[in-house]
C-alpha cells in the first residue's frame, strides 16, 4: 500500500486553489500573528490548537469584510429586487475550508500555516459544525445560499439562531445515544450580534374591533436579536447575508404581573422566553410523501384553541382568507360542498384545525415540487383539487446541491483531474462536465479518475484508523448509505443485502466489501433506534467472523453530519438510494454522490429519475417497484409472508435477525422489528428484496471490470451537471422569484495587509 502525498504537497499541485502568491503569504501570516495577540490574547508558548483555528478563521474572515460591506452597499444604491429565502433550519457545516475556497485563499492560506509550522486540517478540525438542521432540507437551504451568493442576487437566509443544534450521536453498547451540541462554547467568530436590529415579536393577548380597525392588545413581547452571518459567493466579491435571530426577554419581562416569587423569580422566568431559541427539534421528514396520501394526519394542521390562544388576530385573518377563498371555490364549482370541505383552510370534525398546506397554497402565487416525480404525485393525490382549480400556479423545482462545497472543497483531487481536461468554468457552470463525453475513452482520463477514488478511500481508511481504530480494506468496494434512519428510506433492506450476502460470503462472494451506513434516529422515534442496534448487531457478528476476514465489514459511521459526509462521500464506490418508489420528495444525497464518481443503486424515486435519463438508465442500477406498481399492490394488499415463504435467502436473514443470531444475550432484541416487516410495513421492503439482490449482484459483477466501471463513473459525472444548485436556484429566480441571475462580479476591494 503506497502512502498518500501529504496534504501539503498534494494540494500545492490545485490550481483550483488559487494562487499562493509570496506576498500574499506574507500577509496572511503576518494578520494570524496579530488576531493570536490581539483577539485571542495568546503567545504562542501558550496558544492551543483552538487558538490557532480561531486566530486563522479571523486571518480568513477580515477578507470578507470589505466584500460584505460593499455588496450591501451596492444594493441599496442599485436597490434590486431582494429574494428572502425563509426556513426553519440551515445545515452549514463548518465555514473556514468554504471561505477560503470561494475567495481563492486556499493554496495560500495552506502555505502560511504550514510556514508557521502548523497542520491545515488539524486547525479545520477544531471548526465545530454550524448544525442547525436535521438532513436535506436544512442542507438544501445552505447549497442555495452559496449559490443564490454564487449567481449574484440579493438575497437574505432567514431563520432561527438554535443555541443547540443537531444532537451529537454517540454509540455505546450498539445503541444510539444523544449528547447536547454546545456549538457555541468557545465563541462562533462568523457571525456579528446586530442588536440594534432587535424586534418586538407578540404573542397571546386578545383583539379589540373598533370602527377605525382592529387593535391586538395586552400581548406579551419576546424580542428577536438578529446575528448576520457572511455569505460569499464563489469568485465574484459578492458576500450575502444570513441573518439568525435569537429569542429574547425584554427587560420588564414578568415582572408587571408581579408574581409572587418577585424580581428573583422573574430573572429566571425569562428563560421561559428565550427557550423559543434554545434548541433545534431533532424530527426529520415526518412526512415522507407517500404518508401524505394514505393519511391525511401527516399533514401540518394546528388546532384552533392554541392559534386562538397564541395568535389571535392572526386566526381571524385566516378565517377571512378562508371565507374569500370558499367563495371563490363555490362560483367556480357551485354546489360541490364536498369539494368545498375538501379545500377549506379549517377541517371541522373532532378537534378544528387550520390545514397549513392549504393555507400556503392559498396564499402563495406558485407552488412547486422539488423533483419531477415529486411534483406529479402533489398534483395528481394531496393537492389534485387545487392544481384542477390553479393550474398554472404549480411548477417544478428539481433540487440541487452547491459544487463548491460538494466537489471543489470536499474532493479536490477530482475537481482537478476534471479541470485538467476541460477547464475551471465548471465550477460555475456545471452543464460544462458534459464535455467530459469526449473522455470516456481515453485511457489516461479513466486511470486517472480511478486514481483519484483510489487516494479517497485510501485517505478516509487512514482517518476511520486513527479516528475509530476500525481496520479496513481499501481496495473493497465501498458501499455507503448515509442519510437519517426512516422507515421509507429503507435501512432494513440494505440489512437484508448485508445478511444475505455474509449468508452466501463462503460459497461464492470473491471481491471485499465493506459497507457504510451513518445515520441518526429522531431520539422520540422507536423504530429508527433499534434499525441502528440491528445494524451494529450485523456489525458485531460479520466483523469478528474469522473465516470472512476483511471481505466483508460493516461499519457504522457515528455521528453522521455535513463534515462526515464530506469525508464519506468522495471515497464511495456506491451509493445506496434505496426508498420505496413514490416516498423521497428528491433526496439530494443522491447527487453529492454522483458528483463525486460513486455508482448509484436505487429505486425510481425523487430524483433518481432524473438522475438515470442525465447519466444513461445504463449507467445507474435502477432497481425494484415503480410508483404504479406500489399503487397496484397497494389495491390488492401487500402480503409480507407470500415473499417471506417463497424466497429461501429472505426467509434465512429474518429467522436469524428474529431468533437472535445477531443478538444472541437477547434473542428477542429484534422482535419489533421482525413484527413489522412481517405484519405492517407500510414501506414494503420484502416486495423489492429479490430485485435488489439480483442487482446487487450486478454491482459486484461490474466491480470486477474496473475499467468498465470507471466509464459509467465518468459518464455519471458528465451527467451530473443539472443537480447543481446553481441551477435550481436559476429557476427558481427566473420563474417564481421574477429577478435575472446577474453572473455579475464586484471589483475586489483592497485585501488586508
Ligand atoms: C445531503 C445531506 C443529507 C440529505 O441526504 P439524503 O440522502 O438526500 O436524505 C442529510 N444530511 C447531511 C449531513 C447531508 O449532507
Amino acid at each position: 500500500m503506497s502512502k498518500p502525498l501529504s496534504d501539503h504537497d498534494r494540494k500545492k499541485q490545485i490550481s483550483v486553489r488559487g494562487l499562493a502568491g509570496v506576498e500574499n503569504v506574507a500577509d496572511l501570516k503576518k494578520n494570524f500573528n496579530r488576531h493570536l495577540h490581539f483577539t485571542l490574547v495568546k503567545d504562542r508558548n501558550v496558544s492551543t490548537k483552538r487558538d490557532y483555528y480561531f486566530a486563522l478563521a479571523h486571518t480568513v474572515r477580515d477578507h470578507l469584510v470589505g466584500r460584505w460591506i460593499r455588496t450591501q452597499q451596492s444594493y441599496y444604491e442599485k436597490d434590486p429586487k431582494r429574494v428572502y429565502y425563509l426556513s426553519l433550519e440551515f445545515y452549514m457545516g463548518r465555514t473556514l475550508q468554504n471561505t477560503m475556497v470561494n475567495l481563492a485563499l486556499e493554496n495560500a492560506c495552506d502555505e502560511a500555516v504550514y510556514q508557521l509550522g502548523l497542520d491545515m486540517e488539524e486547525l479545520q478540525e477544531m471548526e465545530e459544525d454550524a448544525g442547525l438542521g436535521n438532513g436535506g432540507l436544512g442542507r438544501l437551504a445552505a447549497c442555495f445560499l452559496d449559490s443564490m451568493a454564487s449567481l449574484g442576487l440579493a438575497a437574505y437566509g432567514y431563520g432561527i439562531r438554535y443555541e443547540f443544534g443537531i444532537f451529537n450521536q454517540k454509540i455505546s453498547s450498539g445503541w444510539q445515544v444523544e449528547e447536547a451540541d454546545d456549538w457555541l462554547r468557545y465563541g462562533n467568530p462568523w457571525e456579528k450580534a446586530r442588536p440594534e436590529y432587535m424586534r418586538p415579536v407578540h404573542f397571546y393577548g386578545r383583539t379589540e374591533h373598533h370602527p377605525d380597525g382592529v387593535k391586538w392588545v395586552d400581548t406579551q413581547v419576546v424580542l428577536a436579536l438578529p446575528y448576520d452571518t457572511p455569505v460569499p459567493g464563489y469568485r465574484n466579491n459578492i458576500v450575502n447575508t444570513m441573518r439568525l435571530w435569537s429569542a429574547k426577554a425584554p427587560c420588564e419581562f414578568s415582572l408587571k404581573d408581579f408574581n409572587v416569587g418577585g424580581y428573583i423569580q422573574a430573572v429566571l422566568d425569562r428563560n421561559l422566553a428565550e427557550n423559543i431559541s434554545r434548541v433545534l427539534y431533532p424530527n426529520d421528514n415526518q412526512t415522507p410523501i407517500f404518508n401524505i396520501i394514505t393519511s391525511s394526519e401527516a399533514l401540518e394542521r394546528w388546532p384552533i384553541d392554541l392559534f386562538q390562544t397564541l395568535l389571535p388576530r392572526h386566526l381571524e385573518i385566516i378565517y377571512e382568507i378562508n371565507r374569500r377563498h370558499l367563495e371563490h371555490v363555490s362560483s367556480l364549482y357551485p354546489g360541490d360542498v364536498d369539494r368545498m370541505r375538501r379545500m377549506s383552510l379549517i377541517e371541522e370534525g373532532g378537534q378544528k384545525r387550520v390545514n397549513m398546506a392549504h393555507l400556503c397554497i392559498v396564499g402563495s402565487h406558485a407552488v412547486n415540487g422539488v423533483a419531477r416525480i415529486h411534483s406529479d404525485i402533489l398534483k395528481a393525490t394531496v393537492f389534485k383539487d387545487f392544481y384542477e382549480m390553479d393550474p398554472h400556479k404549480f411548477q417544478n423545482k428539481t433540487n440541487g446541491i452547491t459544487p463548491r462545497r460538494w466537489l471543489v472543497m470536499c474532493n479536490p483531487g477530482l475537481a482537478e483531474v476534471i479541470a485538467e481536461r476541460i477547464g475551471e468554468d465548471f465550477i460555475r457552470d456545471l452543464d460544462q462536465l458534459k464535455k467530459l463525453h469526449d473522455f470516456v475513452n481515453d485511457e489516461a482520463f479513466i486511470r486517472d479518475i480511478a486514481k483519484v477514488k483510489q487516494e479517497n478511500k485510501l485517505k478516509f481508511a487512514v482517518h476511520l484508523e486513527e479516528h475509530y481504530k476500525v481496520k479496513i480494506n481499501p481496495n473493497s468496494v465501498f458501499d455507503v448509505q448515509v442519510k437519517r434512519i426512516h422507515e421509507y428510506k429503507r435501512q432494513l433492506l440494505n440489512c437484508l443485502h448485508i445478511i444475505t450476502f455474509y449468508n452466501r460470503e463462503f460459497r461464492e462472494m470473491s471481491d471485499n466489501y465493506v459497507l457504510f451506513n451513518s445515520s441518526q434516529a429522531a431520539p422520540g422515534y422507536h423504530t429508527a433506534k433499534m434499525i441502528i442496534r440491528l445494524i451494529t448487531a450485523i456489525g458485531e457478528v460479520v466483523n469478528k467472523d474469522p473465516v470472512v476476514g476483511d471481505r466483508l465489514k460493516v461499519i457504522f459511521l457515528e455521528n453522521y453530519r455535513v463534515t462526515l459526509a464530506e469525508k464519506a462521500i468522495p471515497a464511495a464506490d456506491l451509493s445506496e438510494q434505496i426508498s420505496t418508489a413514490g416516498t423521497e420528495a428528491s433526496g439530494t444525497g443522491n447527487m453529492k454522490f454522483m458528483l463525486n464518481g460513486a455508482l448509484t443503486i436505487g429505486t425510481m424515486d425523487g430524483a433518481n429519475v432524473e438522475m438515470a435519463e442525465e447519466a444513461g438508465e445504463g449507467n445507474i442500477f435502477i432497481f425494484g417497484m415503480r410508483v404504479e406498481d406500489v399503487e397496484a399492490m397497494d389495491a390488492k394488499g401487500y402480503n409480507a409472508s407470500e415473499f417471506y415463504n417463497r424466497i429461501p435467502e429472505l426467509k434465512q436473514a429474518i429467522d436469524q435477525i428474529a431468533g437472535g443470531f445477531f443478538s444472541p444475550k437477547q434473542p428477542d432484541l429484534f422482535k419489533d422489528i421482525v413484527n413489522m416487516l412481517m405484519h405492517h410495513d407500510r414501506f414494503k421492503v420484502f416486495a423489492d428484496y429479490e430485485d435488489y439482490i439480483k442487482c446487487q449482484e450486478k454491482v459486484s459483477a461490474l466491480y470486477k471490470k474496473p475499467k468498465e466501471w470507471t466509464k459509467k463513473v465518468i459518464l455519471n459525472i458528465a451527467g451530473s451537471g443539472k443537480f447543481s444548485s446553481d441551477r435550481t436556484i436559476s429557476q427558481y429566480a427566473r420563474e417564481i422569484w421574477g429577478v435575472e441571475p446577474t453572473l455579475e462580479k464586484l471589483a475586489a476591494p483592497d485585501d488586508p495587509k
